[in-house]
């Protein structure tokens, strides 16, 4: 069989410890033998992040924007005990942040589902896309303890000073901020990717509290769609729905999901980790940063696995999920497909993303997935990381 040619090269951004080991051995066995893969290849493992004082990570995000589609693996961020261990100059920034700070990006989150492993919520039948706006509020925030008998305003001429608390006892304050040009290209990538996966929008403030914060979320997203949006979505039959946050969360309970919704930062924050539990578990979740342009990046949701690593590296067997992995790949290749208009890597991409799931519902999966798995007549069978991509090389050579 002859091997699927490409034309322009996938960005292929490297990692750390158990995601890494994962990576070149999904390359080997499920993606070579079958793609003539040509990729742009960074290194963004912490020793090289550091060798590179970081330039890596900047040139890997430029190439995302040169060429449009990257694959990228789990890094690790710094802390102080990394900076020990691995001996660094410096605790370099989050990846991911710089990366993102660079595209403009957003983070869109998709659970990936399996018949066998049901959401806890059941009348859950269809992914719900989370997507939250990684950008300023109450991640860049300032904040006090202020004393008794003290005054807080909000000043930026004296003519404008607004009084936030006379204050008769100790206290808190807060104040945060965010930029208009953020939150359109916040609505825009949401609104090209919802197009994209003809799914309905959903978007959700307080805006009933904060009148000017979060009702200029609300505006500038009812402004650009109805300026570039409104008409493709109603020919493509999909809805923007824009609620309050409280309803929204009644709301999406109560779905039977197949939507994106659009969160502020916070929100998005807390909601992304419910929805990755109440669908089965991180490591079924899959990430995809988009930029307002159409850019592209794919990751899987989880980190480096350390404590799988460790084991790895002492010998032991380890059982590591690589499935979110997987279809990091297998979203890029798809893309990468889709813009160069090579429908014989699309076809692939979505065979192997078939493969896995079917190799998981013949009752073959790793240790994490034994006990969420529940299907009539199918005993689990727990296999190990290397195991379970052989699994999925027979599967897919069978279909
Ligand atoms: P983690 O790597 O996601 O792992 C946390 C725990 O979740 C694991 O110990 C494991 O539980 C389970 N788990 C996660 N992914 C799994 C998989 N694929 N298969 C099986 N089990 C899985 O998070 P972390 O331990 O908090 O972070 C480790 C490193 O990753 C950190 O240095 C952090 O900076 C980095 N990180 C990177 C990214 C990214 O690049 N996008 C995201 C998050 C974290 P058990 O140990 O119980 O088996
Ligand atoms: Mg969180």
């Amino acid at each position: 069989m002859s091997k699927i040619k490409m034309n322009t090269p996938l960005v292929e951004i490297d990692g750390d410890e158990m995601t890494r080991v994962l990576w070149s051995k999904i390359k080997e066995i499920l993606i070579e033998p079958y793609v003539d893969l040509k990729t742009e290849y960074y290194d963004l493992g912490l020793e090289n992040r550091e060798t590179t004082k970081d330039q890596v990570t900047i040139d890997a995000a430029n190439a995302i924007k040169k060429y449009g589609v990257g694959v990228k693996c789990a890094t690790i961020t710094p802390n102080a005990q990394r900076v020990i261990e691995y001996n660094l100059s410096q605790m370099w920034k989050s990846p991911n942040g710089t990366i993102r700070a660079i595209l403009d990006g957003t983070v869109f989150r998709a659970p990936i589902l399996i018949d066998g492993i049901s959401p806890l919520i059941n009348n859950w039948k269809k992914p719900i896309i989370i997507a939250r706006h990684a950008h300023g509020d109450v991640y860049s925030a300032v904040e006090m303890k202020v004393n008794e008998n003290e005054k807080i305003f909000l000043d930026s001429d004296t003519d404008k000073r607004l009084l936030v608390k006379d204050f008769k006892s100790k206290g808190i304050v807060q104040a945060m901020f965010n930029t208009d040009e953020s939150i359109k290209s916040f609505a825009h990538s949401c609104f090209k990717y919802a197009l994209e996966q003809k799914m309905d929008l959903w978007f959700s403030t307080k805006d009933t509290i904060s009148k000017i914060y979060d009702h200029r979320f609300k505006d500038i997203f009812s402004e650009i769609y109805e300026n570039y949006y409104k008409d493709d979505f109603e020919s493509n039959n999909i809805e923007y729905f824009y609620t309050l946050i409280d309803d929204a969360v009644a709301r999406v309970i109560r779905s039977s999901g197949g939507f994106i919704w659009a969160c502020k930062n916070y929100d998005g924050d807390v909601m992304s980790d419910m929805l990755a539990t109440v669908f089965g578990s991180l490591a079924m979740m899959t990430s995809v940063l988009v930029s307002p342009n159409g850019q592209y990046e794919f990751e899987a949701a989880h980190g480096t696995v350390t404590r799988h690593y460790y084991k790895h590296i002492n010998g032991e067997n380890t059982s590591t999920n690589s499935v979110a992995t997987i279809f990091a790949w297998t979203g890029a290749l798809a893309k990468r497909g889709e813009m160069d208009d090579i429908p014989a890597l699309v076809n692939f991409a979505k065979k192997l993303e078939n493969a896995t799931k079917k190799t998981i519902e013949k009752g073959i999966m790793t240790g994490d997935l034994v006990g969420l798995f529940s299907k009539e007549k199918v005993i689990p069978k727990k296999v190990s990381s290397f195991e379970f991509l052989e699994e999925v090389k027979k599967t897919l050579e069978n279909i």
